[in-house]
């Protein structure tokens, strides 16, 4: 069965990649893609917008329009945008494969709401590298993080406007998770001036906005004598577009709950 796929954020750098990776894929289609509302992309070729050649998918700027399209659609763009989108797709009962990060905690609660309604993938990372760090992560802090410092570095490209990123805060989580710890308490995000000495139970987070980079996150973890570090490089955005792709046709078979990437990777 061929999974028909709407994109928006269609002229976002990811928006392009989603484009690409759909039209690149085994038995999916793209049948709807979507700029911000009074684009002037509208009514132009979302495959030549894309850089793939013409496909015949008009970009268009409201989701109500083309609703009866697609089977799922594939959402990175900004929370507000996500928000009013999921409450649509609710409605018509459409799965959402979520990428946007940057959500505020109600804004975070508001979302999750829906998944009574329709399936949901929401994962700060979609690449299957990141996932498989998300599990590695789990081991490496039964065993070390009782006699380690534990810091998070992450390097994005100088576009980002949200930090610490969403995958360097899932992976905060995934530590903090395994090893009893509430993140919110433990979580220590840049460091200046005078300070006490490290509390061990802390998780630092550090942060580099840069030039192009699609996204690379070490955690390090810091015990006397020896040290670990996980490190994931992700060179293409590809990376997670075909991983938002593969989650969109796997969304399809499941029933309306929230599920990430490790569900649709088997991971858990
Ligand atoms: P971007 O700014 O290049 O693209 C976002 C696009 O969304 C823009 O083109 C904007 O015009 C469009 N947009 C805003 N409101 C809209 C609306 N109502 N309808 C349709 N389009 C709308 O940003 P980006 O680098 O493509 O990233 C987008 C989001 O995805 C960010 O939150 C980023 O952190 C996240 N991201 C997630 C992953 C992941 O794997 N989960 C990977 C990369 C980026």
């Amino acid at each position: 069965m061929t999974t028909r796929i709407a994109v928006t954020g269609a002229a976002g750098r990811m928006g392009k990649i989603l484009i690409e990776a759909t039209v690149k894929a085994d038995n999916t289609e793209l049948t709807a893609a979507l700029v911000r509302p009074g684009s002037s992309l509208v009514g132009a070729d979302a495959g030549e917008l894309a850089g793939v050649g013409k496909l015949g998918v008009t970009l268009v700027d409201n989701l109500a329009d083309v609703i009866d399209t697609f089977d799922a659609i594939i959402d990175f763009t900004t929370p507000a945008a996500t928000l009013e989108n999921a409450a649509l797709c609710a409605r018509h009962g459409k799965v959402m494969v979520i990428g946007t990060t940057g959500f505020s905690d109600t804004e975070k609660d508001a979302l999750l709401a829906y998944q009574s309604q329709i399936p949901l993938c929401l994962a700060a990372n979609y690449s299957t590298g990141v996932n498989l760090c998300f599990k590695l992560l789990e081991t490496a802090a039964r065993v070390m993080a009782a006699d380690s410092d534990i810091e998070i570095v992450e390097a994005h490209h100088r576009h980002k406007v949200d930090s610490p990123s969403g995958t360097a805060l899932r992976m905060g989580e995934v530590i903090a998770e395994t090893t009893g710890r509430d993140l919110k308490k433990v979580a220590v995000y840049g460091r200046e001036g005078i300070s006490d000495a490290r509390a061990r139970d802390t998780i630092g987070f550090a942060t580099v906005r840069g030039g192009d980079v699609v996204g690379e996150h070490t955690v390090m973890f810091l015990a006397d004598g020896e040290r670990v570090e996980i490190t994931h490089k992700a060179s293409s955005r590809l990376a997670f577009g075909n991983g938002a792709v593969r989650a969109a046709g796997w969304l399809l078979t499941q029933p309306p709950a929230l599920y990430d990437m490790q569900d649709v990777l088997d991971l858990k």
